[in-house]
């Protein structure tokens, strides 16, 4: 899909915003700065102000037009239609659309969310897509946000929390308008548009799974000693039966260090393989402890330091993936990070691709500058540490556009969505409300074939005040084994995302037939299309070659409407196949 973008302000912002659409898409978007061929091609994405007179007489059938927000500056730029209008962004496919015969409105308002009309070869469109999804994706909604003494927001007090989106992943939403427009247009267009579907291996939604290490010693002699003063003056806890149970975990820990409650990896993984997943596990290094407002804050594992490193090479040998959990002093600073990553290689003996800040330490302007500098592949930092929710507007691996602008785009965040403190702060505790929040975000994740990262601390399968929480683990996993998900550790999610950002897709029109080209399939993932097939093209899928192709179902679009109709076909392509595949014939001229 080729985009010209034609604008003097944000131009690497707006960029940006094309490129990470794209990404989520699964949509090639190939930035030219003029149009340079001669022979027809369906659409062309415009971004800018009128579209110039040489350009007009160009060989494309649509212009598809975006005109820029009006904002000068980046703040809220899509925003000025009206904020809670954002969640009116449907997802279904065809609502909003009540037409879209050539010369009439998209919609019957212009102050829609779908402000976009066709007319003869334009289909214009005044929602400013790409600067609203680098607006979020960059943390610009937070620029005037109240921070706590770390610096970190206070999720309460955010913008997104207060208007009501912190669920509602709104990038996501605003790329599936713009697909859902990038069809129209290719409807009017009269071609087929192709993009590679999210996940692989026929997975509905991606659900990586981690562990952050904070703590691998439940009875501590400070911990035994205010256990002890507890049980003694707290009523609740002044029972008998309380009180011989913490004894004898405290003797037993005490005579294997194996037995202390928080050292509870054997079961952690035992649990997972019974789902057959594997997942992240990321460990801090030896350091000091660390003062923070005088407080003394959690920077190591004291005298398990060793104990540790032996079971970090359990996990690894289980096929679980061990990452950095980066240490305090070290998220603004590459050399630290760096060394410790060192220093957890030497321990398991592996390669540490990734990282998640300790407290969920997050300078967007230097951490991950910082991490890629340190040797990392990925960060999964970024979530509040006290509500749930997409604090960029996505749930998908995104590059970050300070590294875009470097040209180094391979470095990738995986937000964080649901970690298991943040749920039960931001639900009180609550059983009920925990398990309603958590699985209305898995719902929400499997409806829209989404990425929903989860982080379950290690103490929380052994915790006293939140038995439920173990439980509540193994329930969303059971709900993703249940219902397709892909249940992972997230280098092997950065690692796929990728390589599915490296398949290309050619769609290659000549007079009788269209093909789809399919160049650098991954050879050991089936991969899936979804083809967007408008109406009144007769188009067959044929094997070409001995490919294989699996067809799975059609979803017609605008179904409703008496404008542009089509459907999308969706395709998987096994591994080892590559070349055409051919995807229709031309509409009969009449
Ligand atoms: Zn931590």
């Amino acid at each position: 899909m080729q985009v010209l973008i034609n604008c003097e302000k944000n131009v690497e912002a707006v960029k940006y915003g094309f490129f990470s659409m794209g990404d989520i898409l699964g949509l090639d978007i190939e930035f030219v700065d003029q149009i340079s061929t001669n022979a027809p091609f369906p659409v062309l994405i415009y971004y800018g102000e009128a579209i110039p007179e040489e350009i007009v007489g160009k060989p494309f059938e649509i212009a598809f037009h975006i005109l820029p927000s009006e904002r000068s500056n980046i703040i809220a730029p899509a925003l000025s239609w009206g904020d809670d209008r954002i969640t009116s962004i449907p997802f279904a496919f065809g609502t909003g659309l009540t037409s879209i015969d050539p010369g009439r409105m998209v919609n019957k308002s212009p102050s829609s969310v779908f402000a976009g009309w066709v007319d003869q070869r334009t289909l214009r469109c005044s929602i400013d897509f790409p600067l609203s999804v680098s607006y979020f994706l960059s943390l610009e909604h937070e620029r005037d946000q109240r921070t706590d003494e770390l610096g970190r927001p206070i999720g309460p007090e955010s913008w997104i929390y207060n208007k009501g989106f912190s669920n509602v992943p709104m990038v996501d939403r605003l790329v599936a308008a713009f697909w859902m427009l990038c069809c129209c247009a290719y409807a009017r267009g009269k071609a087929l548009l192709v993009r590679k579907i999210p996940w692989p291996n026929h997975r509905k939604f991606c659900m990586p799974v981690s562990h952050d290490i904070d703590l691998v010693q439940k009875w501590t002699i400070n911990a035994v000693i205010k256990e002890g003063i507890s049980i003694l003056t707290d009523k609740q806890k002044r029972h008998l039966k309380y009180a011989t149970q913490t004894l004898r975990s405290v003797a037993s820990s005490h005579r294997d260090r194996k037995k202390d409650p928080y050292w509870n990896f054997n079961q952690i993984i035992s649990l997972e393989k019974k789902y057959d997943i594997s997942s992240t596990f990321y460990f801090l290094t030896y350091r000091k402890h660390h003062r923070i407002n005088n407080q003394k804050m959690v920077g190591n594992y004291g005298r398990r330091h060793k104990d540790v490193c032996s079971i970090m090479k359990e996990i690894y040998r289980e096929g679980c993936e061990i990452g950095l959990h980066g240490s305090i002093d070290g998220f603004k600073d590459g050399n630290i990070l760096e060394a410790d990553r060192n220093q957890i290689e030497g321990c398991f003996n592996g390669a540490c691709n990734g990282i998640r800040q300790h407290f969920l330490l997050l300078d967007k302007n230097r951490t991950p500058s910082e991490q890629l500098k340190a040797g990392f592949q990925y960060d999964s930092t970024l979530g509040y540490r006290d509500i749930c929710g997409y604090r960029c507007g996505t749930g998908f691996p995104y590059s970050w556009f300070n590294l875009f602008t470097d040209g180094n785009d391979n470095f990738l965040e995986v937000p964080l969505i649901v970690m298991d403190s943040s749920l039960v702060l931001e639900r009180k505790g609550d059983f009920n409300g925990c398990y309603e929040q958590l699985f209305d975000l898995l719902r929400q994740a499997l409806n829209q074939e989404s990425c929903m990262t989860l982080l379950w601390h290690n103490t929380s399968f052994s915790d006293p005040s939140y038995p439920w929480l173990r439980q509540l683990f193994e329930d969303a996993l059971s709900f993703a084994h249940k219902n397709d998900g892909w249940v992972t550790n997230i280098s092997s999610l950065c690692q796929w995302w990728l390589q599915r950002r490296k398949i290309k897709l050619q769609v290659i029109q000549s007079n009788r037939m269209s093909y789809i080209n399919i160049i650098d399939p991954p050879s050991d993932y089936i991969f899936g299309l979804d083809v967007f097939v408008p109406e009144g093209l007769p188009y067959e899928f044929r094997n070409l070659n001995n490919f294989e192709i699996e067809k799975t179902g059609e979803i017609e679009m605008f179904k409703n409407h008496s404008g542009y109709r089509g459907k999308i076909c969706r395709l998987y392509v096994h591994p080892g196949q590559k070349g055409l595949q051919p995807a229709r014939k031309h509409p009969n001229p009449s």
